[in-house]
């Protein structure tokens, strides 16, 4: 407490004088006034310089947690005004794994513990016909559930597998789960953003007013501005979900049948599922699928029986989700969808839920491995979309070669529409109709004496898929990406580089923002 100050000329002096020699006039970095809370505290300094990938490490200078938009426009504006840079970076909960939310020798706004206001109610817009709520930058996903439910039964459409992700972060990415093959990701079910640039002006922006800054923070990771306020696209929360899983041996088999249920988006909600996932299967322990404690022991089926002679396995994820008044007919309408796919006979593993159970299901498997020291360890996750017409080869190069016979962790694979992206916005995914996100969420387990465990050891996979890629001519691109070089950079954006170049000069001229992301802009 000693060194948490509230929002202070005193303390931006400090800064700037460590921040280098020239020691400017304190008013003109901040001026006082405010609700935030500038810290310098070591504890939380060091908290600021790691992330949940804890591969990466770089000391803040400082920690702000912000207690309105107010304070961040004071912040970003004075950095903007100083005459020395020094770098901003926004951080929601941290849950990046390469760095991207630190600011080194910068200061970390740590909007994910800030805010303090009360949150606005739901409220329904008679122009759309939807209901919507506007939430804080920094809100976690499942509070804004919390909040949503508890008044007017409503929740967000789409979603992330992890709740406690910070709205800002995965809107600056695009937020995805099972329900994006229908919704689209989180970036487009969003109406509008108040941003605060790196000029350090609050911007309102939407579809139809400051457009271009709307669509560039959208998948724009962090660049532009810091995103305080969104609202939120709603819907009627369902009651409960059936949530079904079905094995396959044949890869082609598993992605024709995902391809088919991904096509059925625009089906009446009877005729296709709410939520469509799947992972490889390459052994049962707790590190390799802790999203899924599913397998229960109610089940018939052991995977180990239908794995014995089939090596590699995957499993279809899917839920359909239900209200009390149709929990007569739920069966019928899941057995009539299974129906269509080709699944090993006598696989199918089925579990019934409360909807807020089925979205917070990752929570339930962090606690698990917390409980076991098993959580806080090195993360080199791996996250690529890959397009439809290459996912066999893949298969064939990645899950049955690179692989080997151990995953170090849950390996996703999910196919989406790119219709439902809007190509306006910052992201970037392949050039076709239907591509697969590949998420491989390993752990380093450093002490297990394996050497395949090892984070240097998963770091060479993942290298060694890159390059199967690049060779195979596979045209990948990263999501939550991590590149380096500037020549990296222009070819993970392709024709949208110039275009992310331009409006970084528009809205962030001095490259303040964000520096953790490693985007060796040409005026840095
Ligand atoms: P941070 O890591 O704190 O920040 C990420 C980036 O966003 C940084 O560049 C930061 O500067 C910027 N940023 C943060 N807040 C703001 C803001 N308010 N305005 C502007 N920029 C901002 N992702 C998915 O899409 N789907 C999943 O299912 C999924 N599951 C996950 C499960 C786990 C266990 C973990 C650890 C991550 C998962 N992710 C998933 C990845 C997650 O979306 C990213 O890590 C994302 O960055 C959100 O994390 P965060 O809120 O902690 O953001």
């Amino acid at each position: 407490m000693a060194h948490t100050l509230l929002l202070p000329l005193f303390f931006i002096c400090g800064l700037t004088s460590t921040v280098g020699p020239t020691v400017e006039p304190a008013e003109m970095l901040l001026q006082p006034a405010g609700e935030g809370q500038l810290s310098l505290d070591p504890s939380e300094v060091a908290t600021a310089a790691v992330d949940f990938g804890g591969v990466a490490r770089a000391e803040p200078l400082a920690v702000m947690r912000p207690g309105c938009a107010g304070d961040v426009v004071r912040l970003v504006r004075a950095a903007y005004r100083s005459a020395r840079w020094f770098p901003v970076s926004d951080r929601g909960h941290g849950h990046s794994t390469n760095g991207q939310a630190l600011s080194p020798g910068g200061v970390v706004v740590q909007m994910s513990r800030g805010r303090i206001a009360p949150r606005p109610m739901p409220a329904y817009s008679p122009s759309t016909g939807e209901y919507y709520v506007d939430v804080w930058g920094g809100d976690l996903w499942v509070d804004v559930l919390n909040w949503t439910l508890a008044n007017g039964g409503l929740a967000p459409k789409s979603w992330t597998d992890y709740l406690y992700l910070s709205v800002g972060g995965t809107l600056s990415n695009a937020g995805i789960s099972g329900q994006a093959f229908h919704h689209g990701p989180q970036i487009s079910n969003v109406y509008e953003l108040d941003v605060v640039t790196g000029k350090g002006e609050l911007i309102t922006c939407s579809e139809e007013q400051n457009s271009e800054l709307f669509h560039g923070v959208l998948g724009g990771l962090g660049q532009f501005g810091i995103i305080t306020r969104a609202r939120i696209a709603l819907e009627t929360a369902p009651h409960r979900v059936r949530w079904i899983r079905v094995l396959y041996s044949d890869f082609a088999a598993f992605t024709r049948d995902q391809e088919l249920l991904v096509s059925l988006h625009g089906a009446h909600r009877s005729e296709r599922f709410d939520y469509v996932e799947g992972f490889v299967i390459v052994d049962e322990g707790l590190i390799n699928n802790w999203r899924s404690s599913f397998f229960s022991p109610k089940n018939p089926v052991k995977i180990s029986s239908v794995q014995a002679n089939a090596g590699l396995l995957y499993c279809l994820e899917m839920t359909k989700n239900y209200d009390s008044s149709a929990a007569d007919s739920i069966d019928e309408v899941v057995e009539a969808l299974l129906g269509q796919l080709g699944y090993i006979p006598a696989s199918v593993f089925t579990t019934d839920l409360p909807y807020v159970d089925f979205l917070d299901r990752v929570h339930k498997a962090e606690m698990r491995l917390r409980a076991k020291g098993l959580w806080a360890v090195p993360h080199p996750w791996l996250n690529l979309f890959v397009p439809a017409s290459r996912i066999a080869d893949f298969d064939r190069g990645v899950f049955r070669g690179i692989l080997g016979n151990k995953s170090s962790g849950p390996t996703l694979i999910y196919p989406m529409n790119k219709h439902k992206w809007d190509d306006r916005s910052s992201v970037v995914t392949p050039h076709e109709d239907t591509f697969y996100l590949v998420a491989f969420l390993r752990s380093a387990l450093p002490d297990s004496g394996d050497p395949t465990q090892s984070l240097e050891y998963l770091s060479r996979q993942n290298k060694k898929i890159l390059e199967f890629c690049d060779d195979a001519g596979i045209e990948i691109k990263q999501y939550l990406p991590d590149h380096r070089s500037r020549a990296e950079w222009a070819r993970h954006f392709g024709p949208k580089w110039g275009r992310f170049l331009r409006q970084k000069g528009q809205f962030d001229p001095k490259c303040m923002l964000a520096t953790g992301q490693g985007i060796p802009f040409p005026l840095v």
